[in-house]
């Protein structure tokens, strides 16, 4: 007798991700959690059976994006005869609930960044049209004791999620409200997913949280079982080998420890880059937003990072023209750029959000007063970033090739520093990592010689 397995029919799934990397990282774990029933990815809404709109609600533009956006999909929805669910997933979702399908109609479902393991279940009710097609609990542990811990990999990068939420409560954010509660996954579960993104290639490993160094668990019991650190994770993770690099975004000054810091000396693997955000230069800006630091505090974590690793890239975000911000304040922010010299940075205008403390202060700045502040610290931080990849020029570095280039015979991949960097070589050197001498540079980008491939320990 022969045994039948009846494979699902496959399906098309699009999924548009907005926002931040963990939004990225999330996105994936709904492509896997999809994937057992017969959906696979494309890079196009047009016929998709499912669209999910992974949503970034951090500034109001990124808000009103959804909506417009999903004007678009609905009008795909009426050419297919109503044949595509449509998802509205992540922070919008979270914030906005119910309100969505309201505005737009033609929303199926929608799912706060704690359901995506629930996805499948909702996605099955949605075409019975049966059952709630509302999920936006806050069971951050029980999502990830639900999804699958072997991941598929997509390439030698890949990110993992160890941290979700925050409870800093900066003045201006929404994050707190929209991703619930700062928590950490047990080391196993972290174990777990590494080893299984190693095993299948992945040489570069993005460890991911809202505020990626408060992450904390207790050591695995052979280790001893005490109470780690993100800098005792990160050893960890380069003693049990697979990776070349390993890289964590993003910080929190308030959490930045010795450790971890040390561990930027110790570990090669880890490597030298930080994203810590200040926001602001003037510490009465800085009180105003709830961050629990000074600038002095700041630059004094910078000061050390650079002692314990005399070639690390530094990076930033900032927000302009937050309630009350002075010229003064807006100058105490341009000195402390002057001071540290950054990489790379994020700057954005404040955008008040509802239900966020700022939003109801006093003192909002003109539209007009942040703009022009806002491009007199881009423009600063432009001129950072490029004289910070023209002093790569000359040197060899090693680069991870991460994929082809524009041009034919063209690869690209990234520096250590996070640099993009382009160069001719054979396309069989695709995942692995190689020596580049750099003869150019451009605001965002290196390009060079290929020399050879690394022989990596
Ligand atoms: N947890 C990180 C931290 O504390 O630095 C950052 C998380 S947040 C998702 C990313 C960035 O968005 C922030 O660093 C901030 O610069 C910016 N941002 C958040 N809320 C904002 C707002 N209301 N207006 C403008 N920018 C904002
Ligand atoms: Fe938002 Fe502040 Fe939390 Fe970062 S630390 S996510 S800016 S509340």
């Amino acid at each position: 007798m022969t045994t039948q397995t009846s494979r699902p029919e496959p399906k098309r799934l699009f999924i548009k991700t907005y926002g931040c990397q963990m939004n990225v990282y999330d996105s994936e774990r709904m492509r896997d959690v999809l994937r057992p029933l017969g959906y696979q990815p494309v890079d196009t809404a047009d016929n998709a059976d499912l669209v999910v709109l992974n949503t970034c609600h951090i500034r109001e533009k990124a808000t009103e994006k959804v909506y417009s956006e999903l004007g678009q999909i609905k009008k795909l929805k009426e050419a297919a005869g109503g044949k595509m669910t449509i998802a509205v997933a992540g922070c919008v979702a979270q914030a906005e609930g119910a309100e969505i399908m309201r505005r737009q109609p033609a929303v199926d479902l929608v799912l706060g960044p704690q359901a995506y393991h629930k996805l499948p279940e909702m996605v099955a009710r949605a075409s019975r049209a049966v059952g709630e097609r509302l999920e936006t609990e806050f069971e951050t542990l029980e999502k990830f004791d639900a999804l699958p811990k072997a991941r598929e990999a997509d390439g030698p990068t890949a990110f993992l999620s160890v941290q979700e939420g925050c409870d800093k409560f900066c003045t201006f954010c929404v994050v707190p409200y929209t991703r619930g509660a700062e928590l950490s996954r047990p080391v196993d579960d972290i174990t777990l997913e590494a080893r299984s993104l190693a095993a299948q290639g992945v040489r570069e490993v993005t460890l991911l949280g809202q505020n990626v160094n408060a992450w904390h668990g207790a050591a695995p019991k052979l280790e001893g079982g005490e109470e780690w650190g993100l800098g005792k994770l990160a050893r960890h993770l380069a003693r049990i080998g697979g990776f070349d690099r390993i890289r964590y975004t993003t910080s929190h000054p308030r959490d930045m420890d010795d450790d971890l810091i040390a561990a930027h000396a110790e570990v090669p693997q880890l490597m030298p880059f930080l994203h810590l955000p200040v926001q602001s230069g003037s510490d009465r800006i800085l009180k105003a937003m709830n961050r629990g630091h000074t600038a002095e505090h700041y630059l004094d974590i910078m000061r050390k990072m650079r002692d314990a690793r005399p070639d690390m890239a530094l990076a930033s975000d900032f927000i302009v023209g937050f309630p009350g911000e002075s010229d003064q304040d807006f100058e105490d922010t341009m000195s402390l750029v002057r001071e540290v010299g950054y990489a790379i940075a994020y700057s954005f205008k404040y955008s008040a959000r509802p239900g966020t403390p700022a939003a109801d202060m006093f003192g909002h700045v003109p539209e007009e007063v942040k703009d022009e502040r806002l491009q007199r610290l881009q423009a600063l931080l432009r001129d950072q970033q490029a004289s910070f990849n023209a002093s790569k020029i000359g040197e060899t570095i090693p680069v991870l090739v991460t994929g082809k280039g524009r041009n034919p015979g063209q690869l690209h991949g990234r520096s250590p520093w996070m640099q993009a960097v382009h160069f001719d070589a054979p396309e069989s050197l695709m995942g692995q990592i190689v020596d580049v001498k750099v003869a150019g540079a451009t605001l965002n980008s290196l390009a060079g010689e290929y020399v050879a491939a690394v022989e990596v320990a």
